[in-house]
């Protein structure tokens, strides 16, 4: 699967927007990326988790995890490609841990698989939750690396497509310096 196909994919199920956005965090950004949206139909997350598998059916791996609830459906995917068992971890009082009866083997061989990387830090927790438990997290893998390669998450990473999602305060705006209003993503355009 090309990262071509990924994007133009993102865009038709609008998963992927252009424009000029007022993000959750008070940030303005050019983009902005729902992976939700791209995931709705069951096929189109099939086929993302088998490309996201191809990565990995060499590797020696007992069981696929992700961090809920963004990691949720890819996650599955990937799981029911490798035909592994499929796991997660969630917040408790803003703690990532594995809940729900869940056990791990010691030394389960594990991959991590989110919808988007960021900066990496809820795989980094998630892999904490896992590697608490007994597991041994052995590569992370994501639909969108929004960092561009550059979060490190501490074990071998995969992503279908990479995208540099510039933000700026509002003082730093290029859009609202030309006098744009930026929208909230949500909102009806
Ligand atoms: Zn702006």
């Amino acid at each position: 699967m090309t990262p071509e196909y990924v994007l133009q994919h993102f865009e038709e199920t609008e998963a992927l927007l252009e424009g000029h956005f007022l993000l959750s965090s008070g940030l303005h950004s050019p983009k902005y990326l729902q992976c939700a949206l791209a995931l709705q139909y069951p096929k189109d997350a099939e086929k993302f988790g088998k490309a996201i598998a191809e990565h990995f059916v060499d590797a020696e791996i007992d069981t696929v995890a992700s961090p809920a609830i963004g990691g949720l459906v890819i996650g599955y995917a990937v799981a029911a490609s490798l035909n592994k068992r499929f796991l997660w971890t969630e917040r408790q009082n803003g703690e990532m841990t594995l809940r729900r009866g869940f056990t791990l083997k010691a030394g389960e061989k594990i991959l991590v698989v989110e919808d988007v990387i960021t900066t990496g830090g809820s795989t980094r927790e998630c892999i904490a939750a896992l590697e608490s438990n007994g597991g041994e997290v052995v590569a992370a893998a994501s639909i969108i690396d929004r960092s561009n390669g550059a979060a490190d998450v501490g074990v071998p990473r995969v992503a279908l497509v990479s995208l540099d999602v510039p933000t700026y305060t509002e003082e730093q705006c290029p859009m609202c310096f030309h006098g744009d209003k930026p929208i909230k993503p949500g909102s009806r355009r």
